[in-house]
């Protein structure tokens, strides 16, 4: 994504594109899987941690950007695939790595719908797998 790319997509979302905002996309568009705000902090030395926290708080209010729990029950953060307003079919498995503590999309491997109890109405799915990825097992 370029930036006259980056500041069209956030325009799809209903998003202002300030200098931080288009910061941030970009990162999460250069990591090509999801990261936590830690990683994000590392990646965006330039910026202090409330700055990237308050841009990120504002993507998941518009849904650019989507959120589940890793493996160690901290928040990742991740693109939503839609340009424009989400069509929320996103649902899929995500694999947490125990040793580099790295999460990965699952594409692949969608969700199975769960049949809810009577009157229960879901909102989101988070399914993770926690194990060790290719690049650490070969080491
Ligand atoms: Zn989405
Ligand atoms: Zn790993
Ligand atoms: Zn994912």
């Amino acid at each position: 994504m370029n930036r006259n790319e980056i500041v069209e997509h956030l325009a799809s979302k209903g998003v202002k594109p300030t200098a931080n905002r288009i910061l941030v996309l970009k990162a999460l568009h250069e990591a090509n899987r999801p990261m936590s705000l830690k990683a994000l902090e590392m990646k965006l030395l330039s910026m202090d941690k409330s700055s990237i926290f308050r841009v990120l708080t504002l993507f998941l209010e518009h849904e650019v950007v989507h959120s589940f729990e890793d493996g160690r029950g901290l928040l990742n953060y991740e693109l939503c695939g839609h340009h424009g307003p989400c069509k929320h079919d996103e649902n899929h498995i995500h694999f947490y790595c125990e040793i580099c503590q790295r999460s990965f999309c699952l594409e692949d491997a969608q969700m199975q719908d769960v049949q809810l109890p009577e009157g229960f109405e879901a909102h989101a799915m988070s399914f993770v797998i926690k194990g060790v990825c290719a690049e650490c097992k070969a080491k």
